[in-house]
């Protein structure tokens, strides 16, 4: 098993103001790594499908205000449309029972309620994690797609500055193998 993410993003402390919580995107992006908060999906490959989500749903807001950016979450739609108004506390201060709700994916606690298979899929480790992995539909298998590609996108960026002279044959075929890999997954993604 591996980790779940490589970082834990940090909401900032002076965000700019804003009339509207969506003016809040960029900074949200910068603050999450261009991942969603919930997945850790990376948003390189279909930036326009990621949103501000709310953590505690606008219905339940009482206190926090609809701008506050300590209650935005940078989201792919997946994960916001899956997740939508859904609150089972009903209190907007209190985020889950323990094994029932959420947790905020800035929160260190959020790395422990998962792991990842070797081929990027999300594997619930706690009661509160299977629960948020069936409500966040985190077994979607477009969120393993996005993980491999985003890895293996890693490794085939290492390869720009490797002179093509000194390969050998081996060499050249498992670079040619990890970019066959890397279109199909892309493929697949975009059917
Ligand atoms: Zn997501």
């Amino acid at each position: 098993m591996m980790k779940f993410r490589e970082f834990l993003p940090v909401r900032r402390d002076n965000p700019k103001q804003v009339r509207r919580y969506s003016e809040h995107r960029d900074e949200l992006r910068e603050d999450f790594h261009k991942r969603c908060g919930y997945c850790g999906d990376s948003d390189y490959f279909r930036m326009e499908y990621y949103e501000v989500d709310h953590f505690a749903p606008k219905e339940v807001l009482k206190t926090i205000g609809i701008t506050d950016y300590s209650n935005l979450v940078y989201s792919c739609r997946s994960c916001n449309n899956s997740k939508r108004d859904k609150w089972p506390t009903e209190d907007e201060h209190v985020h889950n029972d323990g094994s029932v709700g959420f947790i905020d994916p800035c929160n260190a606690d959020y790395d422990r309620q998962f792991e990842r298979n070797a081929d990027g899929s999300v594997v619930p480790q706690t009661p509160l994690g299977t629960w948020m992995f069936y409500t966040l539909n985190l077994g979607n298998p477009k969120h393993r797609i996005v993980w491999m590609l985003t890895a293996i996108k890693e490794r085939l960026e290492l390869l720009k500055s490797v002179d093509l002279e000194s390969l050998d044959a081996e060499q050249s075929r498992a670079i040619i193998e990890l970019h066959r890999q890397y279109m199909t997954l892309e493929d697949t993604l975009r059917k």
